[in-house]
């Protein structure tokens, strides 16, 4: 069983420590996003160590199609697979399923699919996304769920949100039957539940209190940044997150930019994981505090300042915006390294920076004067 511990809190931004089998997580947190247990830009468990990382998140429906999960349990788990000793949450694989996957079918089991590597046919309900997880062997399993589009009809939302509370019930038994197995590579794999209800702050709030009464190890709030506004998301964050239990962490799934980080954690969120910054950096979109700039704007052709200054990462520490930009217009596979190494660093440090207004009490003047920094684009 994983401890939670609110070391502070302003409003209800929270301040924690969450210890695991895989050792203690300070929150807030951002999840690096290695989807086939690996960081997409050349990025290893080695350098994730080196920028900040506490936590990796990987795809249980990427990781079943290929390499197969069979294959890592064999192999001893998704930690020894990938050399990573620290805590690694896995995703159901539901939302790949919904949005990746071609033709499928939703049936109170679960869901036939197709796969989008070689098309052939797949059964996922709750029991088989536990199986595979558990075969992984991450810290973290989330449970299986059905993530209806934001501009869903309410008419479709109700019986999706109710189909996923009897599904969070048998992921939560299952998890329990696996734990307990003799051969299962992590017996203290933790389940988080995902609330859902696309728009709809009132089936949002009822679920919470539903899910609320289960005693699970955490709570995501699914379904969010799938097409509704940031004013939506933040509405929704304002109704639902009061109804989440407050000792437990609060995830808020695939969310986002800098500033839709800062405003969750301002309403209770403390996991975060999104997939911007590696996938901007590989377009050389790069983070700074002043906003974001382009490396490949011709401006920085002459530049011999870092992507930003005073940044610690490994780009910035050694490398040119001048020569970053050369290696990018020339196609040289470094480029992307360099720039999802500094991106990742940008949201692990900016974690850190929340932690520590935090903890000195100065969460507001922070959020203020990073949001208007960030906004300012003076690059
Ligand atoms: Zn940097």
């Amino acid at each position: 069983m994983a401890e939670y511990k609110i070391i502070k809190m302003e409003g209800r931004a929270k301040r924690a420590e969450f210890k695991t089998v895989h050792g203690t997580v300070q929150t807030p947190v951002f999840m690096n996003v290695g989807t086939a247990a690996a960081i997409k830009g050349a990025v290893s468990t080695l350098d994730l160590k080196e920028i900040g990382c506490q936590i990796e998140l990987s795809n249980t429906y990427h990781l079943h199609v290929r390499p197969g999960d069979e294959l890592i349990h064999k192999l001893g788990g998704i930690h020894k697979f990938m050399n990573w000793d620290r805590p690694v949450l896995t995703d159901s694989g539901g939302f790949q399923v919904f949005s990746l996957a071609g033709l499928r079918k939703i049936k109170e089991e679960g869901v036939t699919f197709h796969s989008h590597v070689d098309g052939r046919i797949i059964f996922m309900g709750p029991e088989e996304s536990m199986r595979i997880q558990s075969h992984l062997g991450s810290t973290i399993a989330m449970a299986f769920d059905e993530c209806p589009p934001a501009k869903a009809e309410r008419s479709y939302v109700q019986p999706s949100v109710d189909r996923t509370t009897r599904w969070l019930n048998r992921c939560a038994s299952e998890l329990k039957r696996l734990n307990a197995l003799e051969d299962t590579v992590n017996k203290d794999q933790l389940l988080f539940g995902i609330n859902q209800g696309a728009v709809y702050d009132d089936i949002r709030i009822e679920h919470a209190k539903v899910i609320s009464e289960l005693e699970l190890d955490g709570y995501a709030v699914g379904g969010l940044a799938v097409g509704e506004t940031h004013e939506e998301m933040y509405r929704i964050l304002d109704s639902t997150v009061p109804f989440l239990p407050k000792d437990k962490p609060t995830y808020l799934m695939g969310v986002g930019t800098p500033v839709n980080i800062v405003e969750a954690v301002d309403r209770g969120v403390d996991f975060f994981d999104c997939v911007y910054p590696s996938r901007n950096a590989r377009h050389g979109a790069l983070y700074t505090h002043k906003g974001r700039l382009n490396i490949k704007n011709a401006k920085y052709a002459c530049d011999d300042r870092p992507i930003e200054e005073g940044c610690q990462c490994p780009a910035c520490k050694n490398y040119s915006r001048a020569y970053i930009r050369h290696l990018m217009i020339a196609g040289e596979m470094l480029a992307m390294r360099l720039c999802v190494l500094h991106n990742l660093y940008f949201y692990n440090h900016m974690m850190e920076e929340i932690r520590g207004a935090l903890d000195e009490g100065c969460f507001a003047g922070f959020k203020k004067k990073f949001i208007s920094d960030f906004e300012s684009g003076n690059v």
